[in-house]
């Protein structure tokens, strides 16, 4: 037999399995393969083959290659539940059909509306003689582009010897009882592709042969296709029969499953359902994931990256690679000119941009290419492209947003190399910009006029999403395919904060979001005009709201936007994008840099937190398949003694002594604390220093917050790190978007761990604060005041914000309104609780 290469059934987005909002998918219970968010409006045939399987709702097709392997492909997720709605067959079971015939025409707008999810699942549902072996990778994809090869198996079994499939045991007449029971069906949408996979793992897990029969007709209870072939709906009767040693057990367990096992629970992260404590979608709403908060009425228009067209052939060896050294000069001279003349993350990115332009293995892999007799231009775009892939396939999500800082490259080496640089589009001020995607580079250059961003891909920790938060640009992203929809002109209003955008407001909603802004513009300018004065609870308690920072550039406007002083600086940016580590020299200036543009305010600079998930090429660490849980934070310092002795040097000689303040992260152990400390007390002796230094901890980990009272023995302060607090508490990756939307800090236990913190603390007389983003969500500050906690930093924007609200409140107040806060059930509860909160003392 021949491999089978199937094409794409679909125009749209290649997305890997894991990331389909349903675990049946997700965990490979149908099958293995891979899933399209489709772009288009028509599902075409994947191969040569027959149709075996379409389901009534006309949702989900079969089709059956020649060897016997089966395919399933399901449009969306819960689509089941359209009834047939918005979709229209063009094939019929039975017929033969050749790749690339349309099979099944479907309303992308209603299902993007209505249903669950979009994205669509193409699986190897049984394999016949095949096995599965190359997938494409990440990306997007036009129908008919290859996406997965299916090899027989004879030809794999050579190269990997893979396990027999288990074959259905065959039992004859003399063997054991055969049961049979006859039941009613009361799924709402019958046996469609869900209930389906865990009938058939069950049935896998049985020695008994179990069938279904319904009318008549049979079908394996381990085949998927055949189940699904059987057309079972609400209501109807099916017998159960298992042959077998314990076919009584078998049939009993299947019974069980199918009248109470398979409860239809909604997913909590799905791309339509309104995230935890947001409020509902109105109709016509489309979802996103916030990037940066904010609310922004405006015309909105396209933004169109065009590829431009490179020759595929080169001019010659030496010309070619002549060309290309020139124009990475000539783009490096260009990054370092722009970098001079911004600031904070703008300028951190295109920092990160040059080191990417000087990456070896770029270079290598172009020089081959050109070497090959392709142009410099087709040579890097390959490269680039080769490279972006593998980023975004990578499970890691930080990682593949990373993808877009290649790309961004790839167009600015082509631009020096075929000279199309200079038309830079302008876009008139108020305007809400919709785009597919945005690299970096493309939006630094049009920012100017933005009133909001709306990014139909993209994830919420992509450098775009760091720039749009730093500019206070409203920014959704992964809005989805249908962003692209909105007509360009037209006037629409992007509820960042809310996650949402509305292409076609009503009269009553543009008023009312225009109300808003401007009231959100006039309490801005209140905040600012009092961001100097020191802060205090309107009952007159002192709280401090100091500053996170990521790079010297932004300690100077933090302390313009009255910044008390840095909470955190994340010592991170000295350390990564190098290829060796800094010595004490470079770190002390930096440090002290940041210290003088303090103007003598505390600075509490945090150890490095460093790990897999961010690596460093300099450091020997081992590839981890949990990065969050490994060598991270503290643990590295630990591990990397004179990584840790380094930073610690460079922290004691800044002057004035005692200005800086040396904080742990990720700390979950005494003993983490008390290692530091001695050395530490070491490095003071050896270098002269009597006075005390003070020593805090990040609170990150559920088993610091539980054990704070011990360790505040340990530590002169405790700062929350309410990001990772939260992640580690919910078990939810925080740069996951696919959990992006239930991952919120306001959920109730992880307000218990933050009180249980503050009481720890004050047990032994020591300070807590937030350091984690919580602190930035004027929502969160009144509980936080409530539950004890006297010290916020917050982003650097936000400054003023935060302020203005502890001016506002009253600590009994809060400490009543945290009370109700943890006796909530959810987040939603909480942000509920926290606006009416909001709406009631917090009038300026
Ligand atoms: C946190 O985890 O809340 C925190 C402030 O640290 P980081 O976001 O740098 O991990
Ligand atoms: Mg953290």
């Amino acid at each position: 037999m021949a491999p089978i290469i199937l094409a794409a059934p679909l125009e749209g987005w290649v997305t890997p399995l894991e990331a389909v909002p349903d675990p049946v998918f997700a965990g490979r219970m149908m099958g293995d393969g891979i899933a399209i968010d489709p772009t288009g409006d028509t599902l075409y045939a994947p191969c040569a083959g027959r149709i075996v399987g379409l389901q009534a709702t006309r949702h989900a097709v079969t089709i059956e290659t020649a060897g016997g392997a089966q395919i399933l492909i399901h449009l969306g997720i819960d689509t089941v539940a359209l009834g047939g709605k918005g979709f229209t067959t063009l094939v019929a079971v039975g017929d033969d059909v050749a790749a690339g015939d349309p099979l099944i025409r479907f309303d992308l707008d209603l299902l993007v509306r209505e249903a669950r999810a979009v994205v669509t699942p193409i699986l190897l549902a049984e394999a016949g003689g095949f096995t599965l072996t190359a997938i494409a990778p990440a990306g997007r994809i036009a129908v008919g582009a290859p996406l997965m090869t299916l090899q027989p198996r004879a030809a794999t079994r050579q190269q990997s010897p893979e396990p027999e499939p288990q074959p259905e045991h065959a039992f004859g007449d003399n063997d054991v009882a055969t049961a049979r029971r006859t039941l009613r069906i009361d799924l709402p949408h019958g046996i469609h592709a869900r209930p389906a996979a865990r009938i058939s793992a069950l049935a896998r897990a049985t020695i008994a042969v179990l069938t279904i029969e319904k009318d008549g007709r049979s079908a394996s209870a381990r085949s998927l296709t055949g189940l699904l072939g059987l057309g079972v709906t609400h209501g109807d009767r099916i017998d159960i029969i298992a042959r077998g040693p314990d076919a009584d057990a078998a049939v009993d367990a299947m019974v069980s499953l199918l009248a109470t096992g398979l409860v239809e629970a909604p997913d909590p992260v799905a791309r339509t359902a309104p995230p935890e404590g947001t409020t509902a979608l109105p109709p016509g709403a489309l979802r996103g994931v916030c990037a940066a908060p904010g609310l922004a009425v405006g015309l909105a228009r396209h933004h169109h990256s065009k590829d431009v067209d490179v020759p595929h052939e080169g001019r010659g060896v030496a010309l070619e690679q002549a060309a290309f050294t020139e124009a990475v000069q000539a783009l490096r001279r260009d990054i370092a000119e722009q970098s001079a003349t911004l600031k904070g993350p703008a300028r951190e990115i295109l920092v990160a941009h040059e080191g990417l332009l000087d990456d070896p293995d770029l270079h290598a892999t172009t020089a081959a290419g050109i070497a090959r007799g392709e142009s410099a231009a087709h040579a890097w775009r390959s490269t680039i492209r080769t490279q972006a892939d593998k980023l975004r396939a990578d499970s890691n999500a930080r990682l593949a947003e990373r993808a877009g800082d290649l790309l961004d490259l790839e167009r600015r080496l082509l631009a020096q190399l075929i000279g199309v640089s200079g038309e830079r589009q302008v876009y008139p001020p108020g305007t809400v910009l919709i785009a597919d995607d945005l690299l970096p580079s493309e939006l630094i250059a049009i920012a100017d006029g933005l009133a909001g961003l709306c990014i139909a891909r993209g994830g919420p920790t992509s450098h775009v999403a760091i720039l749009a938060a730093s500019m206070a640009l409203p920014t959704l992203v992964a809005v989805g395919a249908t962003a692209l929809a909105i007509p360009d002109g037209a006037r629409i209003v992007l509820d960042a904060s809310n996650g949402m955008v509305l292409p076609t407001p009503d009269p009553h909603q543009l008023a009312q979001a225009e109300v808003q802004q401007a009231e959100t513009a006039r309490k801005r300018a209140t905040a600012l005009s009092q961001a100097a004065i020191a802060c205090h609870t309107a009952d007159g308690t002192r709280i401090e709201v100091f500053a996170n920072l990521g790079a010297a550039s932004e300690a100077g406007p933090a302390v313009a936007n009255g910044a008390e002083g840095c909470g955190l600086l994340r010592t991170e940016f000295l350390f990564l994008e190098r290829d060796t580590a800094p010595t004490v020299d470079e770190q002390t200036r930096d440090y002290q840099a940041i210290a003088d543009a303090l103007e003598g305010r505390p600075l509490i600079v945090r150890l490095l937190d460093i790990g897999g998930d961010k690596p460093a090429p300099y450091l020997a660490m081992a590839a981890e398949e949990n990065p969050s849980l490994g060598l991270r934070g503290i643990r590295v310092g630990l591990a990397h003694t004179g990584l840790l002795e380094d930073q610690l040097r460079a922290i004691l000689a800044v002057k004035p002594i005692g200005q800086c303040r040396i904080m742990l992260p990720m700390i979950a152990r005494v003993e983490e604390v008390r290692s530091v400390r001695l050395v530490l007390d070491r490095l003071r002796d050896e270098l002269g220093i009597s006075a005390a230094i003070e020593l805090g901890i990040m609170v990150e980990t559920p088993a610091a917050a539980v054990t704070a009272d011990t360790l505040a023995r340990e530590a002169d302060f405790l700062s929350i790190g309410t990001n990772d607090l939260t992640q580690y508490t919910l078990a939810m990756d925080r740069a996951n978007p696919a959990v992006a939307s239930a991952l919120d800090g306001l959920h109730p236990a992880v307000l218990r761990l933050i009180d249980q913190t503050c009481r720890g603390g004050a047990t032994r007389g020591r300070w807590t604060g937030v350091c984690g983003s919580l602190a930035s969500d004027p929502l969160a500050v009144p509980i936080l005041l409530g539950l004890g906690v006297t010290e916020l930093s917050a982003a650097p924007g936000v400054v003023p914000t935060i302020k203005a609200c502890v001016r506002e409140v009253s600590l009994d107040a809060c400490r009543d309104h945290a009370r109700e806060a943890l006796a909530c059930a959810s987040a939603a509860e909480v942000r509920a609780l926290a606006r009416r909160f909001a709406s009631k003392e917090i009038a300026a």
